[in-house]
């Protein structure tokens, strides 16, 4: 198989096929981000030969498991949906001969690459079996996405996943506790509950903000530019987030970035999330929060 770099997926992709179409990113200037820094490329499309002989590998050690077969396919890149619609197609046709069992397939999208898409061909991505996209959405706070150049802004985020919603395309965010800066973490929380509560997203998972000194993010840190949230403001901001959820979704904070795990079903887990997190934030101290966040080596 071909894979370039780290591989990222969602915790929910883990029975998915990761098939590598794109590599990197096409936006790659987000200032916290530095996920693909080991690429020597901000984006590259896959050879579609490359993409062929993995379907066909694939193909083959299926046989050899005897009936275990993949359901879906999750392709792998920071955003594989901006490439041309012809293109998703072409790679859906390409699944669908050599994985017959693979019903959906999924990837990371930016919200620009839905913006790319006319309402016509959002139809036909779905057709081909296109649903379960992940949207690293980060937040709802306009002042966060700007400063952090998302390359967005709030009402992007509802505009174009109201379109998803209206193709019946589903899709899960990622929300990044602390974007906002100390002192306006459940500001941030609260606009980002007021969009997410506007739309249907599956799922919302919360990462928790891991500066890397290779990050944009450092060097303004360094410049005085912007402020950390302390740990105990991150889990007050989780809080004020899952309190001002109003939709049914599932939460969850189970990446390495979330230093206790928590996953559940709003509106139904609501209290048991809540009681959760006022555990943590009354009964650990910002000082064991702080050593997990320095000693994570990787998210
Ligand atoms: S956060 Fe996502 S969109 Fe932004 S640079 Fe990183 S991979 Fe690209």
């Amino acid at each position: 198989m071909h894979y370039t770099g780290t591989i990222w997926r969602p915790p929910y992709e883990v029975s998915s096929l990761l098939l590598e179409v794109t590599a990197g990113c096409t936006h790659h200037k987000c200032k916290f981000c530095t996920l693909y820094n080991d690429l020597p490329f901000p984006f590259r499309m896959s050879p579609a030969e490359d993409i062929e002989t993995d379907l066909k590998e694939t193909a083959k050690t299926m046989k050899l498991w005897q009936g275990t077969a993949y359901r879906r396919t999750f392709l792998t890149g920071a955003n594989p949906f901006v490439l041309k619609t012809e293109k998703l197609l072409e790679i859906a046709d390409l699944i669908k001969k050599y994985i017959p069992s693979c019903n959906t397939i999924g990837c990371f999208a930016r919200v620009t690459d839905v913006t790319l898409k006319t309402d016509k061909e959002l139809t036909k991505l779905r057709q081909a079996g296109y649903d379960g996209l992940t949207i690293g959405m980060e937040t709802g706070d306009d002042d966060a996405l700007r400063f952090m150049n998302k390359g967005y802004l709030a009402t992007d985020i509802v505009t174009q996943c109201r379109r998803l919603d209206k193709a019946g395309i589903h899709y899960s965010f990622f929300y990044l506790t602390g974007i906002s800066g100390a002192g306006r973490g459940e500001t941030g929380a609260e606009l980002t509950a007021e969009l997410c509560n506007q739309l249907h997203p599956a799922l919302i998972g919360a990462n928790m903000l891991t500066i890397y000194p290779d990050s944009e993010l450092y060097q303004e840190i360094q410049k005085g530019n912007w402020n950390e949230e302390s740990e105990l403001e991150k889990y007050k901001e989780v809080r004020t987030l899952v309190d001002k959820l109003e939709i049914p979704v599932t939460f969850a904070a189970l990446g390495a970035s979330n230093a206790f795990q928590i996953v559940g079903n709003l509106p139904r887990d609501k209290q048991k999330l809540l009681a959760a997190l006022d555990k943590i934030i009354t009964g650990v101290s910002e000082e064991e929060l702080r050593h997990y966040r320095k000693n994570l080596k990787h998210l």
